[in-house]
């Protein structure tokens, strides 16, 4: 028995999420005794998983998965089960990887948790913590059946080092082009922006910032912290800002270490897909806005003149 963990990669590079379940499995597999295996697919440098306790990497070499395909890597994932004889398998949070599991789950009849920010509880039965209702609860759920699918929410585990060595070995997992279900082809990186899903910091901006040309301040307070840039929904309805930047309820989930709102009210559906970043800085004149209710820090004050100061001052370290 063993616990697989599915290790994303973007261009041979594991993605930072992919240290993070790393971590939890190889922790979840100690703690159950068993052996945590990996499955990377077109990695560069498998043995990188190593450092967070992953002693077996299955090795993927598959030139029709340089780009994702969601069908193709659950049938990848499937074949990693029986290779590793796992009971659990273990995702990130990430959109393609909850597309993955979802699938993977139906092929394989197995039961899928996602959004969990624990490992089980100690016990006879496995029961996990995940977050509910646009994180404002939390909900326990035991894992039943043969094999089950937990995806560890981003960000809630965090990367924990744990040196092993760890032996890359050849998986040459058959896939046939049904498996892809449409036809694979490449996608050019639109650019080496840090993207929201990997972003340690959010950098966001909302209506308060009046218009799309006022956002070099956004594009330069990011760049100087090596965030990603995000916007409110009204914003990228007005066409302000690409639709892949609206965070919130019905846009992209942030769980960052550092959301810093700019402009932003902070209704109920913004602050559903955000309030699980680990510390929060609201920017706006006015002090009644319901968004610093949740913030951490905040600053009463105008955008315009406050973000160019703190890019100045952060210039200085
Ligand atoms: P506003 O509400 O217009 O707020 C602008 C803020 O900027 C104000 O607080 C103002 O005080 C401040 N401000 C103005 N000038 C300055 C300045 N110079 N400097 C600093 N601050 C300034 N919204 C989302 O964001 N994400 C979602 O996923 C989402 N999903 C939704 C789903 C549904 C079903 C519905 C009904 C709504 C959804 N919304 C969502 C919309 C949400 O209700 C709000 O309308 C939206 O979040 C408001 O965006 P905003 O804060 O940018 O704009």
């Amino acid at each position: 028995m063993s616990v697989l963990v599915y290790a994303e990669t973007e261009n041979g590079t594991f993605r930072k999420n992919a240290f993070e379940v790393a971590s939890y499995a190889s922790q979840l597999a100690a703690s159950l005794g068993v052996e945590a295996v990996a499955v990377a697919i077109n990695a560069d440098h498998p043995e990188a998983l190593g450092a967070y306790g992953i002693g077996r990497v299955l090795q993927v070499s598959e030139d029709r998965l340089k780009t994702f395909n969601a069908r193709a890597t659950a049938a990848v994932l499937k074949q990693a089960v029986s290779q590793a004889g796992a009971r659990i398998v273990v995702t990130s949070s990430s959109t393609d990887a909850k597309y993955a599991a979802s699938i993977l789950a139906g092929l394989l009849k197995a039961g899928y948790v996602n959004n969990v920010v624990s490992l089980p509880e100690p016990g006879e039965s496995l029961v996990v913590r995940r977050t509910a209702f646009s994180n404002k609860a939390f909900a326990y759920t035991e894992l039943l059946g043969d094999v089950s699918i937990i995806g560890v929410s981003n960000n809630a585990f965090g990367v924990v080092e744990n040196p092993v060595n760890a032996a890359a070995e050849a998986f040459a997992p058959a896939l046939a082009d049904a498996d892809f279900g449409v036809k694979p082809v490449s996608v050019d990186k639109a650019s080496d922006k840090v993207t929201i899903a990997d972003a340690e910091i959010v950098v966001s901006g909302g209506r308060g910032l009046k218009g799309p040309e006022n956002w070099g301040m956004i594009e330069e307070l990011a760049g100087v912290l090596g965030a990603a840039t995000a916007c409110s929904k009204p914003v990228s309805d007005l066409g302000w800002r690409p639709h892949s930047e609206h965070v919130g309820q019905t846009g992209k989930p942030v769980a960052s270490n550092l959301y810093i709102a700019i402009g932003i009210s902070g209704a109920i559906q913004h602050l559903a897909g955000v309030n699980a970043s680990k510390t929060k800085v609201v920017i706006n004149t006015d002090p009644e806005a319901p968004f610093f209710k949740a913030a951490d820090y905040g600053v009463v004050g105008d955008a315009f003149q406050v973000v160019p100061e703190l890019i100045e001052k952060l210039k200085e370290f």
